[in-house]
């Protein structure tokens, strides 16, 4: 076989972050606050240092990345890209594949690229603790890691049915000096109040964001951080897609079509926004998001303003949504159970710049067994779901006959989600396609917003 791997030098780690407003037909929508009104940036200075609240509102295109950044991703950037002969062979396809593997990193996912960054903005702005959520846990150890290399003291509210699923995650973030609680927990008022409704409460994202962003308001040395969705973090992931073009570069070559897995938008945003500047050039490239069948934000949740958590508490963004108050059904892919969208994907999306497909849970898994027997990583469950999407596109080309390039970012590794596995192989994991009268449901409770 030939070479299969296309390495950088260290010194090709980007020195620039890329922001995709810029390049973006039209500007994004502003966020709302409790009246109504476009957020001032200063709003959002109890829990966030201005550099970052900076970058959530910029409009340059370049953003420097700064030295102390640079320096860290250095233990695991640039990350690998790889031809994926052996899946090629295997499916009988006459495309190329490519997957770029994020999983080298510390924590196992992509996540590290954007915790860096924003810990080292709060250390610089003097701030001593770090409040924040995690679904899987993903977030929270990559937060974890970040912390403990800037001094920051992290606390994690982590969704309670994770909490008891991935013990070890939890293990890995005490590790790295993180203190962990099950949400809905008895530290917020918001978690009290659920847990007073329902003791039994399993959590969900959008609960351990109000915990969390409760906190974070409340106390003076403590700032929350947000692992996806807002436009700072989808910015911090552009490492990804910019290592990725000059990594294509290298081998001659350059995709026709980019699946990543979509969750809140960071990985997705970060591989196919640097190529969303080649193709608002007019460059000819397909940008596919990629989400599960029981949480299809994208593809069935309405274009509406709405909250980023369940309480209420942050501001209203115009975003593709599920209602706030969206419960997801326990799926495996814990990363990708989100109720809202980034701001910038859904618009780019709305305006039909980017694409969106949803794949059916035991088609993940089937795709990322398969990709593990073929290239040898074990995928996260999130990340199965593009190399799922990416498959059927390669099937379907080996019925027409065309050759086309697929590039798929592997956003992380399933080293923690063997228990997933298990279930799979046991039999035990179903499809769950979410019900049309929950998303007519959630339009009723939408915040009424007039513009
Ligand atoms: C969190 C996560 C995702 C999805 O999150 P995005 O915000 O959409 O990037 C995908 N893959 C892995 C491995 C994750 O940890």
């Amino acid at each position: 076989m030939p070479q299969t791997k296309f390495l950088l030098p260290e010194s090709d780690i980007p020195t620039h972050w890329y922001n995709v407003v810029a390049d973006m037909p039209n500007r994004p929508a502003p966020p709302l606050g409790p009246d109504g009104k476009p957020l001032t940036p200063d709003a959002l200075s109890a829990i966030f240092p201005m550099s970052l609240i900076e970058q959530e509102v910029s409009a340059e295109r370049w953003i420097e990345i700064p030295d102390k950044v640079r320096e860290l991703y250095q233990l695991w950037r640039p990350t690998p890209l790889f031809r994926a002969h052996r899946l090629e062979a295997s499916l009988g396809t006459p495309c190329k594949i490519y997957y770029k593997f994020e999983g080298v990193s510390p924590a196992g996912s992509h996540k590290v690229n954007t915790s860096i960054a924003q810990a080292y903005y709060n250390a610089k702005a003097g701030i001593k603790r770090i409040a924040t959520e995690t679904g899987a846990g993903q977030w929270g150890s990559s937060m974890a890691l970040a912390g403990q290399m800037f001094g920051l003291e992290v606390r994690v509210y982590m969704v309670k049915v994770s909490y008891h699923q991935k013990p070890y995650r939890r293990s890995m973030m005490q590790t790295w000096g993180a203190e962990v609680f099950a949400s809905p927990s008895e530290m917020t008022q918001v978690g009290r109040r659920a847990l007073e409704e329902n003791p039994d409460n399993q959590g969900s994202l959008g609960l351990a964001i109000s915990e969390a962003v409760e906190e974070a308001a409340s106390r003076a040395d403590t700032n929350y951080a947000l692992g996806s969705v807002l436009n700072h973090v989808l910015l911090h992931q552009t490492v990804i897609g910019l290592e990725a073009k000059k990594q294509f570069a290298l081998a001659e070559d350059y995709p026709d079509m980019i699946f990543a897995p979509c969750g809140g938008g960071s990985n997705f945003g970060g591989a196919a926004f640097p190529f969303f500047a080649d193709k608002a050039a007019g460059k000819n490239v397909r940008l596919v998001a990629v989400e599960p069948t029981s949480c299809p934000t994208l593809t069935r949740g309405h274009y509406a303003y709405d909250y980023g958590d369940t309480a209420k508490l942050t501001p209203m963004t115009l975003m593709y949504t599920l209602g706030h108050d969206f419960m997801p059904p326990g799926i495996h892919a814990g990363g990708l159970r989100y109720h809202g969208d980034s701001a910038l994907v859904s618009q780019l999306y709305h305006e039909k710049l980017l694409e969106a497909v949803a794949v059916p849970q035991l088609a993940t898994f089937a795709a990322g067994v398969r990709f593990a027997r073929a290239e040898g990583i074990i995928p996260a469950p999130e990340s199965s779901h593009a190399i799922a999407a990416a498959i059927d596109e390669a099937l379907r080309c080996k019925e027409t006959g065309e050759a086309k390039t697929l590039f798929i970012n592997l956003s992380g590794h399933g080293h923690f989600d063997m228990g997933a596995y298990d279930s799979y192989f046991s039999g035990k994991l179903q499809d769950f396609a979410y019900p049309e009268e929950e998303i007519k449901a959630a339009l009723e409770r939408l915040p009424k917003v007039s513009l």
